[in-house]
């Protein structure tokens, strides 16, 4: 079972030679969701050794083009590779007209099941196999969500507990689906497994939404367009500076802090990170393309 993130893009508003328009794959077990397919995203994938079989689902956060151009090239790769299950894209419902053209940018054998989830309000959740999918309007020129995955808690049978109540074998699992084996309950067997969690934040300027989704997850994704120096076209044109980005991090007790989008008029990746780690004492990933970030792991359980 493997959760990473696979980094597709990184780039805001154009490629560079080093840098696709965004695109991000979460690897969660056996749930496989694509966020953000900008320009270039099917190719990428290639380059990354990633088929497009095991995706489940799609998120786009709004439709700019660094976000979302590479969504027809993705769903025509989809029904080509004959996928067999249904895949859902989720997408913010005012931009319907622009899904609709994407869905259908050009003529293509159509023979995949693409289910269209658009998302209207901030009580959106799905429930995946991977936990619960939620969604959170954020503040940028074009309507725009972050998403939040959370995994349910559960529970860790501990070897040694069951041993000394002589519980082996096929018990182990009555045990488990019950709650109980004749007196003995499942907590007095088992410890609490806390549930990972994750959040996508892109194009947005600073919102309490942002927070919302953010709070104590173990992975943040989050865009960080621009620089301390230039803060005020950031919070003019509805973006996050690297500080600001580090700092909601560290308000929210995240984890692993992955920052992206970065604007091609910044040549030294480094300079993000000197100002994220000002404000994030936690792990900060300063993502380039083809790079993979472990979900980290549960402290003390792994
Ligand atoms: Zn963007
Ligand atoms: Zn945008």
């Amino acid at each position: 079972m493997t959760r990473e993130l696979v980094v597709l893009g990184t780039a805001s508003q154009v490629p560079t030679r080093h840098r696709n328009h965004n695109g991000y794959l979460l690897r969660w077990d056996d749930e496989v969701i694509l966020f953000d397919p900008g320009e270039g995203t099917q190719r990428q994938m290639v380059l990354a050794g990633i088929a497009v079989t095991p995706i489940r689902r799609i998120c786009i956060t709004h439709f700019h083009g660094d976000h979302s151009l590479g969504l027809p090239g993705i769903l025509q790769r989809i029904s080509l590779d004959r996928v067999p299950h249904p895949v859902t894209v989720h997408y913010p419902a005012a931009g319907q007209e622009f899904y609709d053209r994407l869905r259908h940018a050009t003529s293509y054998w159509d023979n995949a099941e693409i289910v269209a989830s658009p998302i209207a309000s901030p009580a959106f959740a799905v429930e995946t196999s991977a936990g619960r999918l939620t969604a959170l309007p954020l503040w940028h020129s074009q309507p725009a969500y972050g998403y939040r995955l959370v995994e349910p808690s559960g529970r860790r049978m501990v070897p040694e507990l069951l041993a000394a109540r002589g519980i082996a074998g096929p018990a182990v699992g009555e045990l488990q689906r019950a709650g109980r084996l004749g007196d003995v309950t499942l907590e007095q067997v088992s410890v609490e497994r806390p549930g990972q969690s994750f959040a996508f934040v892109m194009d947005t300027g600073l919102c309490d939404n942002v927070y919302a989704l953010a709070d104590g997850v173990d992975l943040l994704v989050i865009e960080s367009t621009f620089l301390t120096e230039d803060a005020d076209l950031a919070a003019m044109v509805g973006h996050l500076t690297a500080a600001q980005a580090a700092s909601v991090a560290r308000e929210c007790g995240v984890r692993t802090l992955v920052l992206t989008h970065f604007s091609q008029r910044y040549q030294e990746p480094s300079r993000f990170l000197d100002e994220a780690r000002k404000e994030f004492p936690g792990e900060i990933v300063i993502a380039e393309d083809l790079l993979r970030v472990p979900v980290p792991p549960r402290p003390g359980v792994g």
